[in-house]
């Protein structure tokens, strides 16, 4: 399909698993589509799947489901 950014016919969509805020406002969202170009080397998510994400966010209590999810923060070494 064609890029957005380069508009080269190398962009592919990848379903990805990402986190959005912390603590209690957390939420995980699995499968969201990214696109990414194998020319700009550009990722990115499409103007309707960035709403949907913001759709989910405020309504992850009422979307989500609570599942066990161990959550690790990095920590970076002092070294
Ligand atoms: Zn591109």
């Amino acid at each position: 399909m064609n890029c957005q950014i380069c508009g080269k016919k190398s962009a592919s969509i990848k379903k990805v698993t990402k986190s959005f805020g912390r603590g209690p406002r957390l939420v995980v969202i699995e499968d969201i589509p990214v696109l990414s170009c194998s020319s700009c080397h550009e990722s990115y998510v499409t103007a309707d799947t960035a709403r949907e994400i913001d759709r989910i966010r405020k309504n992850r209590t009422a979307i989500g489901k609570a599942k066990r999810v161990l959550v690790a923060s990095f920590k970076e070494s002092a070294a």
